[in-house]
Order: structure tokens, then sequence, then C-alpha cells
């Protein structure tokens, strides 16, 4: 049976209807592109957004056609969306930031027939509009006067008519046009992912996929918008649709505040202030702009309450900044293109909101819950659930009528699993009160010795260090453990610093297995088109980068403070384990003792392959150094053999303070490594064949010749004694004539077997000579005992 209620399509074009209708007079500002601050309505919006579409419809635009905008978030922008998607065309956000190769194929991929552009972006349009044969129109967003008197493609394109101006088109429209009135599964938005990890991929936003992620970001715990609000969403639009703010603001009526071309602290600093913003929302790089600006002018902030920070981790640094000195709440949030974005938020629950706000901390950092609507799971490689512990590291993956669920031309072929899911791409943990994590992504991780370390975690902390502007760790190949963490950090204007202080930062906060191995500091790290840190830069510039330990060993200095240019390597000095919470938090994490485990069996398959490549041992920096001056002492045999009595135990001591990731590459003699079958069999053979092994036979010769004596004296006795022989052969032969004679020629061949080994090699062969002289002294004094006391 079906429901009697209205079915009324979820279509976007409602969200700004009902703006106009009831929000009407509510203000739109913008910092234009031309420079000065223009102010507009939701009603005038609504009006001009019906002019676009008109325009739309007389260039001979049809509904689902991509209709591309390469802009940065002002009121023309907002109503040019409304325009394309209130007649089922397609809005195609391009992203500037993009190389114009990437954008050229982004809106070729897209199926692009015409573009909205800023002035800003003109040098852009010029190059690819050679290489989109659909593209006959680009309309600037501008006036008459600012129009460029002179543009000039890269290139040849017959098929393009002109440049467009937006105001003069606008002007000349009827704002009398019908919306909607098509299935609200319909196209309304393309957004391509960045490439961050591939090759870009569109996601297809539906009219209900927006409509419904509107809803979603308007409740109280999500981003809590009201009417009252004024919002300035420094999110670009091209960005996964401003999270979704362009349709938010105005479904709530809230004020917005629109930054344009200029998102430096600065500017968005004037913004906040004079518009009176309560909200807003960016990722993480421009909060530090902000704050950055803010301290060195000594600016305040007075109206805002609340930013939400995501599309990347947001360090402690910039929530506690904004908690402590500007009473601004932050709430972190993660999301993706693929997610609409919003996936999940870390507001406080009810009972975190009662802790101290250092208590609130932890969840404060982690990306949080999903809202209603939202479907998480974690899982490992197989696919199977991972326990809700908040250790358990695994696949994030998503599932709702906000996820996307396939891409656009169908790149990447299926992307939901069996139940549904899409896999996020994400490496996360959910702990038990469903504060989901991200502890990486799954290509940036560093997968040392087997095992997985954060590299966002590690650089949450560094960015906190007070000299920091930017941190990024990656991971770079490694003999033994396949890869381990270096930090690049960028430091703040005018700032020194040495690596030590930074590694001396990072002690206690993370594993000590985690700790990076060197730290460089650089003038620049590169961020991505959506201000992300972008790793493929970074490890397409570290390529040539080699671990100074490593970089040691291959040039046989092998001294690490040599290698490295710095004092004392204090990073490699094992600390002790000092306080009961060092201990329970060694013991605690699940994967410490399985990375135990891991690293045996990753020693027991490579010693071979270290022996010949790794640095000289070093229990400490300072023996470490004394003993590079040895280098025939590396790796020698004898301990990896004795190792097999001693396995690893992963005690609280050795699972913390030890972690064989971290100490035994510089101190291989003071871990347990276990040898290979390979090795055991090989020892055993250099034990037999090598050099002086020709010996053994003739001392285990002698050993047999010492012991006849006492077998014939045993055996004559037995048998006599038990009627087996006869008397003459028992006592007579065996006892009395052979034993002696043979006792006497055992002192000769265990003579003889001190000699041999001495010649085979005292070290080796001591025992066995020892054994067959000893022997036959023995059987020699007790026969001479039997004689004297001249008893049978
Ligand atoms: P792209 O995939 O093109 O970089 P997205 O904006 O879709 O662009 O990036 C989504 C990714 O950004 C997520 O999968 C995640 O790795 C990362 N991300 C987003 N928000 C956060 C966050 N709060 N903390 C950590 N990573 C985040």
């Amino acid at each position: 049976m079906q429901g009697l209620m209205q079915h009324g399509a979820l279509t976007l074009d409602k969200i700004i209807d009902h703006a106009a209708q009831w929000h009407g007079g509510r203000e739109v500002v913008t910092r234009s592109v031309e420079g000065p601050i223009v102010r507009t309505t939701y009603a005038e919006i609504h009006n001009r957004a019906k002019r676009v579409s008109n325009l739309l419809l007389s260039l001979g635009i049809r509904p689902g056609d991509r209709v591309g905008t390469l802009a940065w978030n002002t009121a023309r922008h907002i109503e040019t969306w409304y325009g394309i998607m209130g007649v089922g065309a397609v809005c195609h956000t391009l992203n500037p930031r993009l190389f114009p190769e990437q954008i050229a194929w982004i809106a070729d991929h897209g199926g692009d027939k015409l573009i909205f552009t800023d002035l800003t972006f003109l040098p852009i349009i010029a190059g690819i509009i050679p290489r989109l044969p659909n593209v006959e129109h680009v309309v600037v967003f501008t006036d008459r006067d600012h129009m460029p008197a002179d543009f000039r493609l890269a290139g040849d394109a017959p098929h393009f008519k002109g440049l467009l101006c937006y105001e003069d088109l606008v002007a000349e429209q009827s704002a009398d046009c019908v919306w909607g009135g098509f299935d609200e599964g319909t196209a309304a938005g393309l957004c391509y992912t960045s490439g961050t990890t591939g090759d870009p991929k569109g996601v297809m936003y539906s009219h209900r996929s927006n409509f419904l992620h509107t809803f979603i970001t308007m409740q109280p715990d999500v981003m809590g918008l009201s009417q009252r609000d004024v919002i300035l969403p420094v999110v670009p639009m091209f960005h996964a649709n401003a999270w979704g703010v362009a349709f938010s603001a105005p479904a709530t009526g809230a004020k917005i505040v629109m930054p344009g071309a200029r998102m430096d602290g600065a500017a968005i600093h004037e913004l906040l202030e004079t518009e009176g913003v309560t909200f807003s929302a960016a990722v993480p790089t421009v909060w530090q702009m902000l704050l950055q600006h803010l301290e060195s002018t000594g600016g305040t902030i007075s109206t805002l309450k609340k930013v939400v920070i995501g599309g990347a981790a947001c360090p402690e640094s910039i929530i506690r900044a904004f908690h402590e000195k500007y009473g601004v709440e932050v709430v972190h949030a993660w999301g993706m293109t693929e997610t609409s974005p919003v996936g999940t938020l870390s507001t406080m629950t009810d009972a975190l909101e009662k802790l101290p706000y250092d208590q609130q901390m932890p969840y404060r950092l982690k990306q949080g819950r999903p809202p209603m609507g939202v479907e998480l799971k974690l899982t490992d490689d197989d696919g199977n659930a991972l326990p809700h512990d908040g250790k358990a590291f695994g696949h994030l993956k998503i599932r709702g009528p906000i996820i996307a669920a396939e891409y656009f031309r169908g790149a990447g072929g299926k992307i939901l699993d069996a139940d549904g899911f899409f896999d996020t791409g994400d490496v996360a943990t959910i702990d038990e009160m469903g504060f989901m994590q991200i502890t990486d992504r799954a290509k940036d991780v560093v997968k040392s010795g087997g095992e997985w370390i954060s590299t966002i975690e590690i650089e949450n902390i560094a960015v906190g260090h007070p000299k920091a502007a930017l941190a990024a760790v990656i991971g770079v190949p490694h003999p033994k453990w396949d890869e381990r963490p270096i930090l690049l950090v960028k430091l703040k204007e005018g700032e020194t610093a040495t690596k030590e202080e930074f590694l001396d930062f990072l002690q206690g906060k993370i594993a000590k297995w985690w700790m990076p191995d060197d730290v460089v500091f650089v003038d620049e790290i590169p961020l991505g088109a959506t201000g992300k840190i972008d790793k493929k830069v970074i490890r397409q510039r570290m390529k040539d980068y080699v671990l100074p330990t490593i970089a040691a060993a291959a040039a046989g200095t092998a001294t690490l403070a040599a290698a490295d240019g710095a004092g004392a390597p204090v990073l490699y000095a094992p600390d002790p384990v000092e306080t009961p919470e060092d201990v329970a938090e060694a013991v605690e994490p699940v994967h410490e003792p399985e990375v135990l485990a891991a690293q045996a069996e990753a020693e027991t398959v490579s010693a071979e392959a270290l022996a010949a490549s790794l640095p000289d041992p070093e229990p400490t920096p300072v023996a470490h150094i004394a003993e590079a001056a040895e280098p025939e002492d590396v790796f020698p045999h004898e301990p990896l053999v004795e190792a097999e009595a001693k396995p690893l135990e992963p005690t609280p001591e050795t699972a913390f303070d030890a972690p064989p990731v971290f100490v035994a590459e510089e101190a291989p003699l003071a871990m347990p490594i276990q040898p290979s079958k390979g090795r055991k069999a090989k020892a055993a053979k250099t034990e037999t064949s090598g050099k002086g092994g020709w010996a053994s036979p003739i001392l285990i010769g002698a050993v047999v010749i010492a012991l006849v004596p006492a077998a014939l004296i045993v055996v004559g006795a037995l048998g006599a004694r038990f009627g087996l022989l006869d008397k003459a052969i028992a006592y007579d032969l065996m006892t009395r004539d052979l034993a002696p004679l043979v006792a006497w020629l055992s002192l000769g061949t265990g003579a003889l077997g001190v000699v041999v080994a001495m010649i085979g090699g005292v070290q080796r062969h001591w025992k066995r000579a020892l054994l067959a002289l000893a022997i036959t002294i023995g059987t020699l004094a007790v026969l001479f005992l039997a004689t004297g006391v001249g008893g049978r």
C-alpha cells in the first residue's frame, strides 16, 4: 500500500524559490573579482537565475547538457548554478587550481558545451578552448566596462564564437522561465575528484542527492545553520559544491558572504568582521593563514561562532587557537567529492560535552560521527567487518542516498561492494563512541615492516610545533622495513630549527616506531588543487632522497651523525619506559605486538640481505660512533645464531621501548633475530666442511678408542658373571690382556688428538681432544688400581 501524501520531487529550484519567497530580502554579499564589495539579495539572485536559464536556452543548452563554471565564490556563480540546474542542465564545476591541461581534459571528458568564467581565469580559457571542440561560447562574469579589449586564444579554434559579457546577457533576458518538472533523480551537478590519488573521476550529483544533502547539513549536529546565521563559505564552490553551502544557506535563509578571489588571512578577516560572519567553512590551510594573520596583526574575532574544518585533517593547534584565543568552536568534518561531501563531523555528544575541554580534545581531533542518512563500515582487506574499538585500522566504506553509485562515463568500473558500500580509499578507525578517525589515505599510509603508520597523525602533531608553518610525512624506501616515515617541515617566516627540536617535540606523543627517520626542512610544501598537501608531488620531488642511514651505509662511512650532518643522533637512543602509562600505551594498541611478530617474520626472510646492506651495529649512538671504524664487525654471524634462544617477547618493555622497526636498524646486535632455515643449514655445513673439518673424524675416532677398554672390561665381567662367556675369554683375554693394551693405545690416540686439535683449530676441537684423553687416563687409573690391590 502506498502512502497518501504529495510526492513533490526534490529538485533544487525549490530551494532558491523558497529563499526568494520567504527570505527574499536577506543579503548576499560578494567581494567581487573587479574589486568592490557587491550586495544583492536572494530575491534578486532568484530573478537573475531565471534570466540565466533563458540565456542558456537561447544558446541552445538543453536538459542533460553540461555547462562548465570556472569561477570563484560569488553571487553571480550562485545564480548561474540555479539557472543551469533549474532547466535540467548539469552544472559542471571546474577547478581552476588544476593545471590547464587537466582542466581541458576534465571539461572535455565532462562534455561541456558552454563555460562561465571569471576575468581572473581568461588566461586559462585562452589555453584550453582550442582543445574543447564542443565549446562555442565562454560567458565572462563581468560587465561591459571590464570585458577584455583584446582576447586571443593560444591556438586555433574555428569552433569558438567568442567571449560573451554576462551582465549584458542577463539584462537582455526575461526573468520568466519555468523550472523543474523533471524527475528528482535528474543530474544536477558534475564535479571531478581532484585526482589526488589517480585520474580525475566525475561525480554526478542528482537533484535528489543534493536536496537530501542540504537537509542533512542543516541539522544542529551537522552544520547547525539558521536564518540568523551569516555564512562565509571560504571553501570554493568548485570543491565538492562548497560543502553544500550554496544550497543550505538559501534553504535556511542565512545571509551569505562570498569571498571572491581573495582567501588570504587579511581578506578573510576583513569580511568576518565587517559582515558579522557567524559561521564559516574551509580546509585547514585557510585557517592556518587566518590565524597567522591574526597573530601577526593582533587582530580579533568578534562575531564568528563556529567553523567547520575538513578536506584534510585538522591539527590540534588550530582547534585550540580558535577555542582558547578567539572563543570559536571548531567542528572537524570529513567527506569527499563522492559523498556530496559531508560524511562525518566531530560534534560533541551529550556525554562528551560535559567533560573538561582537554578531555574532549581526542574526540575533537577525530573526524567524528555520521549524520542520519550516512552509513559507515570498517573492513579488513577481505571485506570482513572490523570492531569499533578505536584501534583496528581498516578500509572505510560508506553508503547512502548522498553517496556516489558510479563515476561519470563508468570511470573506474564498479565502485560499490556487494552491500552497496563505496570504498572511500581512506584508512580509519572507529571508536566505541562511534567517532571515526582517518589515519591515512590508503595510498599515503607508510607501510613499515608490514604495519601501517599514520602520516596524518604525525603531521598533525608536528604542525603544532610553534616554529612550523606546514608539515608533511611521506614514506621513503628502506631495505629492511620496506618504508620508513620522514617528516618534511616548512618553517614559519624567519624561523630556524634543528631536526632534533622536531623529533623531541614528537617524543612521547607517537609510538616510538612511528618516529620519523629524518626531518627535512623545505621552502615549500606543495598544496593540491583543493588546498590539501599534495603527497603525489612531494613523493615525486623526493624520489632521489635516500635515508641518511642508508646513504651512510652505502658510502661505507656508516655513521649516522656524519651522514645526517646532525649532532648527537638523539632520535636513535631508545628511551627507558618511564611511567605506567607508557607501559599501558605499549601494551594496549592492537598492532604493537603484531608489529613485533611482523618484524620477526621480516627478519626471518631477509636476514642475509640485511647482513650485506645494513650499517654498523650500534646499541647506543655513542657506541655506534665508536664502532663505526671497524666495518668487519658489521652483522657478525654468531649473534644471529645465538638469537635463536631469545625469541621476541612482546613484553611491555620490548613492545614499547625497543620496537624493532625503530631500534633494530641501528642496533642489530641488541635485536634477537631468527636465522632462516637456510641460514641454519649453512651454519651446520660450515661446521663440518669448513676450515679444519678433517680433524673432527680423527678426534671422534680417538674418543671411540678411549672407550674400548672400558667396554672390554664391562663385557668381560658381565659375560663371566652370568656364564655367557668362557672365563678364559671373558677375563683372561678381554679384561686382563686386551683392555690394558687398548688403554695404552688410546693414550697414544688421545695425545695424537690433542695435536690434531691444535692444528685443526683448538677453539673448535678442544672438547673432543680432552674427552678422549680424559677417558683414557680414567681407564688406565682404574686398571692400575685394580692391579695394585691384586683383585680379580
Ligand atoms: P580529492 O579526492 O580529489 O583529493 P576530495 O575533496 O574528494 O578530493 O578529497 C577527499 C579526501 O580528503 C578524503 O577521502 C580524505 O582522504 C581527505 N579528507 C577529507 N576530510 C578529511 C579530514 N577531516 N581529515 C583527514 N582527511 C580528510
